[in-house]
């Protein structure tokens, strides 16, 4: 492999909405590190996406989650059936919701928000938090903490950037070559800002990542 990195780019159509996501392939020495898989049902969409950047999709050994929303897990169990020894990754707080030991926060969130939904989005709202209630769990064999650091993507690592989720983590390249911000945040001209601010568990806490970003 002559790059550190390699970013499929995941294409679903809901009606006449598209949506792009961007799941991130890292080459270590020992390991080929997916961060994060899309939307459940997406296996063989990133698979083919992975084949299109000439890697094989057999061959990851890990799998990062960066938090637990569902177009960030939604394929995790897949990709465990998909390839057994896969190792899957996520922060110590962030574990407990995919492997279900811990209601999902975004579920929680769907439901309490549900009774002061106007009439004509509550049938969205409810399709929504079944979807949460149907993920298929996942458990994660290994926990991260800030400052963790791998020789992945030619050298990285774990930074916390809670608020998006309590627990959200994101990936940065020690020669500052790339950043993983997840959900974290977006770039605005040059600039980080939190992303989809709506989704946003806690506002006032997802300011501070955005700094340690910049
Ligand atoms: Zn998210």
């Amino acid at each position: 492999m002559n790059t550190p990195y390699e970013i499929p780019d995941l294409h679903y159509q809901f009606g006449e909405t598209e949506q792009h996501l961007f799941p991130t392939v890292l080459f270590g020495k020992n390991d080929i590190v997916l961060v994060d898989c899309g939307y459940p049902g997406s296996l063989f969409l990133l698979e083919e996406q992975l084949c299109a950047h000439a890697i094989d999709p057999g061959a990851l050994t890990k799998l990062v989650l960066t938090h637990q929303d569902d177009d960030h897990i939604g394929a995790a169990a897949e990709w465990k059936e998909r390839c057994p020894d896969l190792q899957i990754l996520a922060s110590c707080a962030e574990a407990p919701y995919p492997s279900g030991d811990r209601k999902d926060l975004r579920l929680q969130q769907g439901e309490a928000l549900q009774p002061q939904l106007p009439e004509e989005q509550r049938t969205f709202g409810e399709q929504s938090c079944e979807r949460y209630r149907n993920l298929n769990t996942i458990s994660v064999a290994f926990l991260l903490r800030d400052g963790d650091r791998f020789d992945w993507g030619d050298g990285c690592e774990i930074i916390a950037t809670p608020g998006h989720t309590p627990s959200h983590i994101s990936i940065r390249s020690l020669d500052n070559e790339y950043m993983i911000t997840g959900d974290a945040a977006v770039l605005e001209g040059r600039q980080p800002a939190i992303a989809n601010p709506e989704f946003c568990l806690d506002q006032k806490e997802a300011q501070h990542p955005l700094e340690r970003i910049a």
